[in-house]
């Protein structure tokens, strides 16, 4: 007998059946005795039709009556949801952000949660209460509605889990698990029993979009136990955690890719101290986040950097640096945003040389081209030409998992 938080995503509330299924799943809970709070994204493409809706009056909407528009559609799925738990006959009671005590920071449209006054919830619980929270929304100091960015309804849940001390947090969604790569895209992708929270989090921050990456990284923060699970499958699912117990025979974990980039390259500087520091400082400062960076040997008296940037911010990224082409001296910029970043993740890639060789061998046989590599303790990332990301991310995996498929 324990506190679940269970997170159901966007396609799991889709429509009446939809909504009715994840009702069944959190009475089910319930009747076994748990306290279970539920936290709902808004119904299927909901968020991106409030958005359209909101471009066709003002297509320069000031974020804060986008977070007003955007909140509603999960405040309509949690209605909906203590609705069809109310005629099955449970104690429900469905709650707002800000009813649930969520605060955040005044970040309109990605704002962080800062704390959560849970007594509302817990008073909820403690009348035997089955509590539906909307996902992806607080309130900041103004009392003004905020959101947490796309895909936030996980932070949500994690965040609630955590100030709860939750036993379990179930993040379902419409696949079984984590996968070694998209099993919709990915021919021989297959659920992994368990990850970590670092494999995880680089999963998830390198375009891997079954979790949010601030939902995993506070995961691990609170060390809260997180399970991602099928809404309509019935089967196990993957579970994320701190250290697991047997690494896989590859010691890579996934493939994931990434198409939202764009390479921007300084060509012709001058090869001297000091100029990466006055390109990613000017960068810095107008909060452009910079991905792979490389440098070039000098040649004689010039040397180019090249480096990557989210494609939202290509233009920014570009205006920044040909505004300061004085104080920078370089020749020209070069810009590609026809480009997709693949990476392999893997805990077990510490300790295990020749990883990355595998990657570019299976690149090469496959003759891709890679134009720039990264790489840390657990992930090696390269950069290709978007029309080779798909094939790139097959030949990888299957270098790295046919073995085991076998
Ligand atoms: N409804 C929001 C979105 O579509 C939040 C979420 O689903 O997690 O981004
Ligand atoms: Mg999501």
């Amino acid at each position: 007998m324990g506190l679940i938080v269970q997170k159901f995503g966007g396609s799991s509330v889709a429509d009446a059946d939809k909504i009715r299924n994840v009702s069944r799943i959190i009475t089910e809970t319930y009747r076994r005795g748990h306290s279970v709070v539920a936290v709902l994204s808004a119904q299927g493409d909901t968020t991106d039709d409030l958005i359209e809706k909101a471009k066709e009056i003002n297509p320069n909407a000031s974020r804060r009556e986008m977070d007003m528009l955007l909140s509603t559609g999960e405040q309509i799925s949690c209605s909906l949801c203590a609705m069809a738990i109310e005629a099955m006959g449970y104690p429900v009671i469905s709650l707002t952000g800000w009813q649930a005590g969520m605060r955040t920071n005044s970040n309109y449209s990605n704002a962080r949660i800062s704390r959560i006054n849970t007594e509302r919830i817990q008073n909820e619980l403690d009348k035997k209460s089955i509590v539906i929270v909307t996902g992806f929304q607080g309130i900041n100091k103004y009392d003004d509605i905020t959101t947490l960015g796309r895909g936030g309804s996980d932070t949500s849940a994690v965040a609630l889990a955590a100030a709860l001390h939750a036993d379990l947090c179930q993040i379902y969604t419409d696949v079984d698990g984590v996968y070694t790569a998209d099993p919709r895209h990915v021919k021989g992708a297959r659920k992994l029993e368990e990850i970590t929270f670092d494999e995880m989090l680089e999963l998830a921050t390198l375009g891997a979009q079954v979790l949010h990456n601030r939902s995993v990284e506070m995961a691990k923060r609170y060390n809260v136990n997180l399970e991602v699970i099928s809404s309509f499958s019935g089967n196990p699912g993957t579970k994320v955690k701190e250290v697991v117990k047997k690494m896989e025979k590859t010691h890579v974990s996934g493939v994931a890719k990434d198409k939202d980039i764009a390479r921007l390259a300084l060509v012709g500087l001058a090869d001297q101290p000091g100029i990466a520091f006055k390109i990613f400082s000017l960068l810095a400062k107008e909060k452009v986040n910079v991905d792979i960076i490389l440098q070039s040997i000098g040649r004689g008296e010039s040397k180019d950097i090249s480096f990557t940037v989210a494609k939202g911010d290509k233009e920014l990224a570009k205006k920044v640096l040909e505004d300061n082409k004085e104080y920078l001296g370089f020749d020209h910029i070069d810009v590609n945003d026809e480009i997709a970043k693949v990476s392999i993740v893997g805990a077990g890639m510490i300790n295990n040389p020749g990883v990355a060789a595998k990657m570019f061998e299976a690149l090469y046989n496959g003759g891709i081209n890679i134009h720039m590599i990264s790489t840390s303790e657990i992930k090696v990332s390269v950069l290709v030409d978007v029309a080779d990301a798909d094939r790139a991310v097959q030949v990888i995996h299957d270098k790295f998992f046919s073995e085991i498929n076998g």
